[in-house]
């Protein structure tokens, strides 16, 4: 039994997981409108892997007897100045996520709460390939300059990225 307290942040995780997919989504808007459909779908599938991660909180909550509670998203950001503006906001956003699942991970912690813990190491591990990714994309483009034909090759790059839930 989780303690109301675990519960509460849990279940704010599992918002804010929905939330950033929303927020990813916009961000792929903005990259469809700039006709650069290959980061659009890197960010369509960034959505889907939050998605995944607000169920893996959703169904760990259930399993443990507790009641999921959805509550309204904020609107997210839809404009930006560029594309690496784009990234960079994304790398702001996932260190925000970060930060949260270390909170959570510390009140597991306090609690003793094993099983907690031990979902809780998934998101950690998790975390730190999801900012590697942004980091080195941030990298590439600022390489890059305005360089179009090298712009237009990482976005062919970028538009390989498909979902694949992952097993564990
Ligand atoms: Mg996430």
């Amino acid at each position: 039994m989780l303690s109301e307290k675990l519960l509460n942040a849990l279940n704010d995780q599992v918002n804010y997981e929905f939330e950033s997919a929303h927020y990813y989504l916009a961000l792929a808007a903005y990259c469809a409108d700039q006709d650069l459909d290959g980061f659009a779908t890197f960010f369509v599938v960034q959505a889907e892997e939050e998605r995944f991660h607000a169920m893996k909180f959703y169904n760990y909550i259930n399993e443990m007897d507790g009641r999921v509670l959805l509550t309204t998203m904020k609107e997210p950001k839809n404009e930006f100045d560029s594309v690496v503006d784009v990234f960079e906001y994304a790398l702001n956003h996932e260190k925000s996520v970060t930060k949260r699942i270390y909170n959570l991970m510390d009140l597991a912690n306090e609690e003793r709460e094993h099983a907690t813990i031990s979902v809780l190491k998934w998101f950690i591990d998790e975390q730190v390939e999801e900012e590697a990714s942004m980091k080195s994309i941030i990298k590439k483009l600022k390489r890059l300059g305005d360089n179009s034909h090298g712009i237009f090759m990482l976005d062919q790059e970028l538009g390989q990225r498909t979902f694949t839930p992952p097993v564990k």
